[in-house]
C-alpha cells in the first residue's frame, strides 16, 4: 500500500496465487494447503452454525472470544508447555494471526518509534508497523542455518526503538529458535525496557530432525513481564480459511491489545471458535499426522529442488524451504520467480519482497532466495519438481 498515492498493490502472496491461477502454474507460492482439516471440526462447525442449539448460535460472541475457545486454548497451553494463564484475562481470541499481529503492533509501537525484526518476515509486520507510524528495521538472517545473530539485533538498538517482532518457527527458513536464542532476546528486551511479540503460528509443524524443540516464548524466565504470544488455529489445523488466532500474555499487555482488536473486528465467527476449541481440547492425533505428512513433503521438496541445481535450506518446521538461486542464474529472485511461473508452471516467492528495502547489491543474499510450499499434497509436489527437471 502507498500511503502517498492510495493505490493499493495486492500482497506478494496474492499476487503469486493470481500468476498460477493466470500461467495454469502448480502453487507451491501462497502458504495454504491444498487438502482440508480434519473432517470432524468440519462437522463440528457445520452442525454449531445450522444447529444453534448445539453450539454459540450466529450471533455476535463476546469480543475478546467465546469462554470455551479461551478456555481451551489455555488449558492447551497449560497441558504441552505448563505456562499458566487466566482464560479471562489473558487469552485473546482473535480474526487470525494476522489480526492479532496488527493489534499488538499498533498497541506496543507509537508512532515515530523503530520496530526490529530479523528479516526476511512475514509481510504484514512491515505494513503494519508503517500504518502504526513506526519504521521497520530488518536483521538479516543469513544462509545456510539462517540463525538469528543476537549481537547484530542489540546492535540495532537505538533509544527508539519500542518493539522486536520474532517469528519462531521462522516463515520463510523454517529456522527453530534455540532456548539460549530466545533467553539472549528477553534478556536484551528486558534491558533496553523493549516489547516483544512472538509469532508462533507454526510452533505444532516441527520436524523430527530440528536441533531442538520449539520453545514457546512464555516458557522463558522473565519473558512474561515484556512479551506477548500469538498462535494460529489456521496452521495447526490446516484450516487457513478459518481465521481464528489468538494472543496470550500476562494480562497487561494483553489488555492494551484488546484495547486496538476490539475497534479492529470486534469479534470473528463463533462457530469456527466453537470447532477450533473441541480440537484444541482433543487432536485425535492429527498434529502427529500432519507433521508427518509435513516432513514427507518437505523431504520430497528438497530432494527435487537440490536435483535441479538450487541450494534449498534445511527447514527445521513450517510449511516453506527457501533455496539460494546462485548456483543456477544471476537473473535476481523476482525475475527468476516470473520465468518459473511463466516458462515453467511452478508459482515461488521472491524472498526479496519479505525483506526491509529491496538491498542495493544484487549479489545479496536477500536478493537470490526464492521461497517454495511444501504444505501441499505430495502429487503437487512431485508433479512441480518434474516440470523443473524438465524445463529449467
Ligand atoms: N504469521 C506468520 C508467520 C504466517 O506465516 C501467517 C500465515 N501464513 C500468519 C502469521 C497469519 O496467520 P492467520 O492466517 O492465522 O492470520
Ligand atoms: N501466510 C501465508 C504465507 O506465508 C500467506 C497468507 C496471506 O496470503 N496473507 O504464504
Amino acid at each position: 500500500y502507498d500511503f502517498a498515492s492510495g493505490r493499493v498493490t495486492p500482497t506478494i502472496y496474492e499476487r503469486t496465487t493470481a500468476a498460477a491461477l493466470r500461467h495454469e502454474a502448480l502453487n507451491l507460492g501462497q502458504g495454504f494447503t491444498d487438502h482440508e482439516g480434519p473432517q470432524w471440526m468440519l462437522e463440528t462447525a457445520a452442525a454449531a452454525i445450522t444447529d444453534p442449539q448445539q453450539g454459540p448460535g450466529n450471533q455476535y460472541p463476546p469480543g475478546p472470544g467465546l469462554p470455551a475457545l479461551r478456555e481451551a486454548i489455555a488449558a492447551d497451553q497449560q497441558r504441552r508447555w505448563g505456562i499458566e494463564l487466566d482464560p479471562t484475562s489473558e487469552v485473546l481470541v482473535t480474526t487470525g494471526a494476522t489480526e492479532a499481529i496488527t493489534a499488538s503492533i499498533l498497541a506496543f509501537a507509537a508512532p515515530g518509534t523503530q520496530v526490529l525484526t530479523f528479516e526476511p518476515h512475514y509481510d504484514s509486520y512491515g505494513a503494519v508497523t508503517a500504518i502504526a507510524g513506526a519504521e521497520l528495521v530488518g536483521v538479516p538472517l543469513r544462509g545456510p542455518d539462517f540463525r538469528p545473530d543476537i549481537d547484530a539485533l542489540e546492535a540495532a538498538i537505538t533509544e527508539r526503538t519500542s518493539l522486536i517482532l520474532l517469528n519462531t518457527p521462522h516463515n520463510p527458513t523454517g529456522t527453530v529458535f534455540s532456548t539460549e536464542e530466545l533467553r539472549r532476546i528477553v534478556e536484551l528486551a528486558r534491558r533496553h525496557d523493549v516489547k516483544i511479540m512472538c509469532d508462533g503460528v507454526y510452533e505444532q509443524l516441527v520436524f523430527d530432525d530440528a536441533a531442538e524443540p520449539h520453545r514457546p516464548i512464555l516458557t522463558i524466565p522473565g519473558a512474561d513481564e515484556v512479551a506477548v504470544a500469538i498462535g494460529s488455529a489456521g496452521k495447526s489445523f490446516s484450516l487457513t480459511g478459518w481465521k481464528v488466532g489468538w494472543v496470550t500474555g500476562r494480562a497487561e499487555l494483553v489488555n492494551q491489545v484488546l484495547g486496538i482488536k476490539q475497534f479492529l473486528s470486534f469479534c470473528s465467527g463463533p462457530a469456527y471458535q466453537w470447532a477450533v476449541a473441541t480440537g484444541l481440547a482433543d487432536d485425535r492425533g492429527f498434529y502427529a499426522e500432519n507433521v508427518a505428512g509435513l516432513q514427507a513433503g518437505r523431504d520430497l521438496l528438497y530432494a527435487g529442488l537440490e536435483a535441479a541445481g538450487l541450494r534449498p535450506n534445511h527447514a527445521e518446521a513450517g510449511y516453506f524451504i527457501v533455496a539460494d538461486i546462485r548456483g543456477l542464474t544471476d537473473i535476481g529472485d523476482v525475475e527468476f520467480c516470473r520465468m518459473l511461473v511463466e516458462e515453467v508452471g511452478v508459482a515461488a516467492i521472491p524472498v526479496s519482497s519479505l525483506t526491509v528495502q529491496h538491498r542495493a547489491n544484487p549479489q545479496d543474499e536477500l536478493q537470490n532466495l526464492v521461497r517454495f510450499a511444501f504444505c501441499k499434497r505430495h502429487e503437487t509436489i512431485e508433479a512441480a519438481m518434474d516440470r523443473l527437471a524438465q524445463r529449467l
